[in-house]
């Protein structure tokens, strides 16, 4: 997946969640190393 705002790849990754807030325990989350950021696919 290309981040749209800065046109790198992103890097496919996962995020423990045990509070509930989404559902499952894990969910899907690209991150771009270059910008510091992370995208979240719940
Ligand atoms: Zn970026």
């Amino acid at each position: 997946m290309i981040y749209k705002y800065c046109g790198n790849e992103m890097v496919k990754g996962y995020i423990q969640c045990r509070d509930g807030v989404f559902s499952g325990s894990a969910v899907e989350a690209y991150r771009c190393e270059k910008c510091r950021k992370i995208i979240i696919n719940y």
